[in-house]
């Protein structure tokens, strides 16, 4: 069998209560939506009675047409998928063959070396400059005939920063490679890269797990050339999504007002926290729904200290290129927050 590095998912609400004994815990460890979908999801799931049919093409149309009115891009450019995985395991298959090439910034996403290894390919680490953004010169000098995409995560997890469309697309007219943009993030940050996908090189990924709360259904989409569009179309499989994700992610989108409230929400706490921290850690501004931290403590340790007191935050001291001090905490609640500060204090005080 292949070695291929283990994800390892943090510990749930669940676990934690039982192995410390807790009756009350937070968990800021997976960039989760912490007000949960549009209501009009809940109804929408509670009327749906179809469990025993495939999901029709005319749902995914359907959803398709939604999303391009949403992003003003043509549906013939739209895939959806089972979610940013999904969608970047398919991509991967398209693209990459044993010994070929991806380029990927460190610290990002670990779900993209896995990736890289599953498909027998050789992963091109690139560190990133000291504000976390990309480094373009070290990026262009790292291509070669062998690379097949370029990984570009905006925001980025886990640090928070996003990049400057010029940056990306120098990047993408000075090579063939496909340039795999992944905005997770988007709906948070102050800015995107969707200008790019005009590129025959360039596939933009966004998905309804993190502002529209849907992270249990798995399901995202990717904007493409059309022509790509109907390469995917023949390596997806036949089924991707269940209707229940598709009829959810249509409800979610006739509600963006319910998206845009939880987003200036946790913007609003997002600046509450990074108020919170900077006295304390080092943090980095994010435009994301969660913060990148280092405290003079392992973050190990930190986590497992946070954790005795009902917090979960996500170590990240395993994640390729960070440091043993790294850590993420997801923008929760305003008291889930403040829980979070107050264990925080506790445990550094000592
Ligand atoms: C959460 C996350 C994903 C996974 O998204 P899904 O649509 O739930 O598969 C992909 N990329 C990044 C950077 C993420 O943080």
């Amino acid at each position: 069998m292949k070695k291929i590095p283990e994800y390892v998912p943090g510990k749930s609400i669940d676990e934690v209560k039982r192995l410390f004994g807790l009756k009350k815990v937070v968990k800021l460890a997976s960039n989760e939506n912490p007000y949960g979908p549009s209501p009009k999801v809940l109804e929408v799931l509670r009327s749906f009675d179809k469990f025993h049919i495939y999901p029709s093409p005319s749902e995914m149309e359907e959803l398709i047409e939604r999303i391009s009115e949403y992003l003003g891009v043509e549906g013939e450019r739209i895939v959806i998928g089972a979610g940013i995985d999904g969608i970047l395991e398919n991509v991967f298959k398209m693209f990459v063959d044993p010994l070929d090439e991806v380029v990927i910034p460190i610290p990002s996403f670990p779900y993209y070396h896995t990736l890289t290894s599953v498909m027998n390919g050789k992963e091109i680490r690139v560190r990133r400059k000291g504000n976390f953004q990309i480094d373009e010169e070290a990026i262009l000098n790292s291509i070669t005939e062998k690379t097949k995409i370029i990984i570009v995560c905006s925001p980025n997890n886990p640090t928070g920063n996003i990049e400057d469309a010029d940056t990306v697309r120098a990047i993408v007219e000075s090579c063939n490679a496909l340039v795999f943009i992944d905005e997770a993030y988007a709906e948070f940050a102050s800015r995107d890269l969707l200008e790019l996908s005009e590129y025959e090189n360039v596939v933009i990924a966004r998905t309804f797990s993190k502002a529209f709360g849907l992270a249990n259904l798995r399901i995202g989409y990717a904007v493409m050339s059309s022509e790509l569009k109907k390469a995917y179309m023949k390596v997806t499989t036949p089924f991707p999504v269940s209707s229940i994700a598709i009829l959810a992610a249509i409800a979610s989108l006739e509600d963006l007002r319910h998206m845009r409230s939880c987003v200036e929400k946790i913007r609003a706490e997002r600046a509450r926290l990074y108020a919170g921290l900077k006295d304390r850690v080092k943090v980095c501004p994010s435009e994301a729904n969660f913060l990148f931290f280092e405290s003079l403590m392992k973050a190990s340790e930190l986590a497992e200290e946070l954790m005795k007191r009902g917090v979960i935050v996500r170590d990240c001291s395993k994640f390729v290129g960070c440091s043993p001090f790294s850590v993420r905490v997801s923008i929760g609640r305003r008291e889930e927050n403040d829980e979070f500060l107050k264990a925080l204090d506790e445990v550094l005080r000592g």
